[in-house]
């Protein structure tokens, strides 16, 4: 019974640029790249449908047996090398990317990339506490993004695990001005 309550909340809740977005970019744009992709294999061509683009290496949280080292942050892709690599993705066919940190909100032009590509669709892999209200409408009018935001445990187990204070309401916070 949850899926059509989820059904029910996301048609009723869910700004319409963005449920178009989300069908067309992501529904039906992934759907055709998983073709061209097949098509690809049987030519014996190897080039994935889809692509998941470590941004940067900072993150504003340490969480226990994450990559990222946050104490010798590098600089991640420039917003150039990040058209280059999406461009040439899109000409495979590829119309979804997963973008990851680090944090995404972090890299300073990630909200100029999501909107240099409005045909495509982007998952943000995210612990949600740097989304701002003006991140938050941004979002909403590009309409081709969205947040995943991860939560680990209870307030006590999220400060333990993630290296950093009252980091649970940060996150919950981030996620109500998404709404
Ligand atoms: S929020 Fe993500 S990137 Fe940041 S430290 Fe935790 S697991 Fe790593």
């Amino acid at each position: 019974m949850i899926l059509p309550q989820y059904l029910t909340r996301t048609l009723s809740s869910v700004d319409p640029r963005c449920l178009q977005k989300v069908a067309w970019n992501f529904g039906v744009g992934a759907g055709m790249s998983v073709l061209k992709f097949k098509r690809r294999m049987k030519r014996g061509e190897f080039f994935p449908p889809f692509l998941y683009i470590s941004l940067l290496n900072s993150c504003n949280l340490q969480c226990q047996g994450c990559w990222v080292d946050v104490d010798k942050p590098r600089e991640g892709y420039s917003l150039d090398e990040l058209n280059r690599i999406i461009n040439d993705a899109r000409e495979h066919g590829n119309r979804f990317f997963g973008l990851l940190g680090g944090e995404p909100f972090m890299h300073p032009e990630l909200l100029d990339l999501l909107a240099q590509h409005p045909d495509c669709y982007f998952q943000i892999f995210t612990n949600g506490q740097l989304i701002t209200a003006k991140k938050a409408r941004a979002l909403r009018q590009l309409g081709n993004a969205t947040p995943l935001v991860s939560i680990e445990g209870t307030e006590v187990v999220s400060n333990e695990r993630r290296g950093g204070v009252d980091v649970l309401n940060r996150t919950l916070r981030g996620l109500a001005i998404e709404r």
